[in-house]
């Protein structure tokens, strides 16, 4: 593998499981010491740690609640004092499916707090250090759902939609940081469609009609997407660590859809 990330530093946000797991372990295999960050057991956020450990480089996991913007701001200031952060990967979030007139308010504030603003409070404190060494990297996990809407995902779709939009406006502001040389800085979104985590348990089984998880599966991807077949979590991880190249200094402001050709109908 080629370690082109020897000597940066990743903070990969909701890295305790699923997608951001995959993308700290890739970081790390490319050479990057990984701060981890999410929710878990002790002994969910240790295998974490191991298996980041086990990719090839230092890890460490900083422990913020994400809902709490007092509790990012301790994140960052301790990420940046365990080193200099060249690559931010605002992956944390959560879903809750039901009608917009049945959404809980509670879930409305939850799903904005940690799909949304927690990445416009990471990149605030990221950005400006990032431009003035002339290399950085942002990358949202945003979703399918930051490019088209599906019923009863109302705060979901619109954290989506909003995380877009923010990585467009930051990547502007710092379009002209860097050079082509240094790697520039770029801030970009990754919009996959379903893929194979936790997050979408409950949909798989909502879609089973009595039959199995592999029916829940398909019955999801027949409605929606066209390739038929899930992402697996180090899929979407790939993309991140080809965004970290120098090579890809031009690519910025984009939301890339991961989704099977859903985004293509
Ligand atoms: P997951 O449930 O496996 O992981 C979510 C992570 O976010 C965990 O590490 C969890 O601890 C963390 N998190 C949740 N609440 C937090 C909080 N308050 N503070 C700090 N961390 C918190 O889910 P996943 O599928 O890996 O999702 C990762 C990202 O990918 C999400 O933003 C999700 O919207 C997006 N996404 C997922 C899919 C999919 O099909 N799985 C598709 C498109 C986009």
């Amino acid at each position: 593998m080629d370690r082109f990330l020897q000597g940066r530093t990743a903070l990969v946000t909701g890295s305790t499981s699923g997608i951001g797991l995959a993308i700290a372990r890739a970081l790390a295999t490319a050479g990057a010491r990984v701060a981890i960050n999410g929710l878990g057991s002790p002994e969910q956020i240790d295998a974490a740690l191991a298996s980041v450990r086990e990719a090839g480089a230092e890890a460490c996991h900083f422990g913020a609640d994400l809902r709490r913007p007092e509790e990012i701001a301790a994140l960052m200031a301790q990420v940046q004092d365990w080193g200099t952060l060249d690559v931010l990967v605002n992956c944390a979030g959560i879903q809750h499916a039901a009608p917009l007139a049945e959404q809980p308010i509670s879930k409305w504030d939850d799903i904005i707090a940690i799909n949304l603003s927690a990445a416009f409070h990471t990149m605030q404190q990221a950005l400006p250090g990032m431009a003035e060494r002339g290399y950085g990297r942002v990358v949202n996990i945003a979703s399918v759902h930051g490019l088209v809407a599906s019923k009863n995902k109302a705060p979901y779709v619109a954290s989506k939609f909003g995380i877009v939009g923010l990585s467009k406006v930051a990547a502007l502001e710092y379009a002209a940081a860097g050079s082509r040389d240094s790697g520039g800085v770029t801030v970009n979104c990754v919009c996959p469609g379903w893929v194979e985590t936790p997050l979408i348990e409950p949909q798989v089984q909502a879609h089973r009609n009595g039959g199995s998880r592999d029916d829940g599966v398909r019955a999801l991807l027949e409605e929606k997407q066209p390739s038929q077949r899930m992402s697996l979590p180090e899929d979407i991880a790939a993309m991140v660590v080809w965004l970290c190249r120098r090579e890809a200094h031009n690519l910025t402001g984009a939301a890339l859809p991961m989704d099977g050709a859903w985004t293509a109908q």
